[in-house]
């Protein structure tokens, strides 16, 4: 063991007010789709900070387009940049590393329903709360904690280490398949998601779809001459709730643990334009899981196949089918071994730093682990413990944080080796 590996609790520890202060930083630039440029810049200064060299990985829409792993994407992303750096190895001999972060957040939900402003980090005891501070900011600003502690301990590695911060992940995952479409890779790779006390080994696959349903309008005195659009969004989405019931009816391993794997969730919904007309057109935006090994296409025909059959059993809406579009995730899950070595010694960096070995678990969301996997790269999630995230008042536990950041400084040690 060297000085480094007897005290890295110490060298992180070091980083704490760097660490703290960066991810402040990220909270208060509200990365929202099409807004993440104002967190990628702050991390382009955070892995120089790191005596690294940050590059860009600009998205390509075309490539994007072109890639059969890529999800549909109806707006601009040729503004966009992934934030990279590669600590490189001293010696050879050691294995390679990815360690992968979203700078992408969600909206708040309801900003008014927050204790303070959303993008207003606040810190209370152990919390900070801020839209991204768990999903996964934390996570980010960990990895990076964990690469500076080890770089400033003057350490050499036998394996590179690369560091991404990506965009997109919260709606195509484009953005980390835009990584590996310009040449990344390695032996393995960590996403700092915030999944804490266990490594998210399995991983549901996501389809984004959006049905859109014509009516009639008429005036609302007459409301039974015309169609309304609404009320027939509302028997569409009974209909997918069936299916949502069957595909949670038989969950093959490693999902037959959980009561309802699969959820269908109707996360946008808009229609009509004047409360008293008849709803003439609605627009339906749901979100859909599948098993890991399901072709997205499959679960894509089950939809149309559901929606076709409320369309039949509706005289105007036989004549006017609804149309389902996609854009945004389609994408299929993904699992890692459990024997693989990645989670052998990550679970030992996680015993060296929590006295017992994390549980190994399926996630019944996605991220951008899948594309590693298939890519050839194992690849699971492992990161600090948050609250609330997708909801109000998201928030992160700090000491989990740093505590994440030794546990993968452990991890680097150990996965890499240090240079001869
Ligand atoms: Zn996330």
């Amino acid at each position: 063991m060297t000085a480094i590996a007897g005290d890295i609790a110490a060298a992180v520890a070091d980083q704490v007010d760097w660490m703290e202060t960066l991810l402040t930083e990220l909270v208060a630039a509200p990365t929202e789709l099409g807004r993440e440029e104002a967190g990628q810049v702050v991390m382009c200064r955070a892995f120089a900070d790191c005596g690294l060299q940050p590059q860009d990985v600009r998205l390509d829409a075309a490539a994007l387009r072109a890639h059969p792993h890529a999800s549909p994407f109806g707006w601009d992303v040729n503004a966009k940049r992934n934030v990279v750096a590669t600590w490189p190895a001293a010696s050879r001999g050691g294995r390679s590393l990815i360690l992968n972060g979203h700078i992408d957040v969600v909206p708040p939900a309801a900003a008014e329903l927050w204790q303070s402003p959303p993008y207003a980090p606040r810190r209370d005891g152990d919390w900070l709360y801020g839209r991204g501070a768990g999903d996964m900011k934390a996570g980010l600003v960990a990895i990076a904690g964990a690469v500076r502690a080890l770089r400033l301990a003057e350490v050499a590695l036998a394996g590179d280490v690369h560091l991404q911060s990506v965009v997109e992940e919260e709606c195509t995952g484009n953005g980390a398949l835009q990584c590996l479409i310009d040449g990344a890779h390695a032996d393995a790779c960590v996403i700092a998601e915030p999944h804490p006390d266990h490594l998210t080994i399995a991983q549901v696959g996501v389809l984004w779809f959006h049905v859109d349903i014509a009516g009639e309008p008429v005036h609302a005195a007459y409301a039974g001459s015309g169609h309304n659009a609404i009320d027939a969004a509302q028997v569409v989405l009974g209909t997918l709730r069936e299916l949502e019931r069957r595909l949670n009816a038989h969950p093959p391993p490693p999902y037959d643990t959980l009561a309802h794997p699969i959820n269908l969730n109707p996360g946008l919904i808009a229609g009509g334009d004047w409360t008293s007309t008849v709803a003439a057109q609605c627009c339906l935006s749901c979100r859909l899981a599948m098993y890991p090994g399901t072709d997205p296409r499959t679960v894509q025909n089950q939809v149309e196949a559901t929606i076709a059959r409320v369309a039949r059993s509706d005289p105007f809406l036989s004549a006017h089918p609804p149309r389902v579009r996609y854009d945004g995730f389609v994408c299929e899950g993904s699992e890692v071994g459990l024997d693989e070595p990645l989670v052998t010694v990550l679970s030992h960096a996680y015993s060296q730093v929590h006295g017992a070995p994390p549980a190994l678990r399926p996630t019944t969301a996605t991220t951008d682990a899948r594309h590693f996997v298939r890519s050839g790269i194992p690849a699971v999630c492992f990161g600090p413990r948050a609250e609330a995230i997708h909801g109000i008042d998201e928030r992160v536990s700090l000491s989990s944080m740093r505590k994440c950041a030794e546990v993968l400084a452990r991890f680097i040690l150990n996965w890499c080796g240090e240079a001869a």
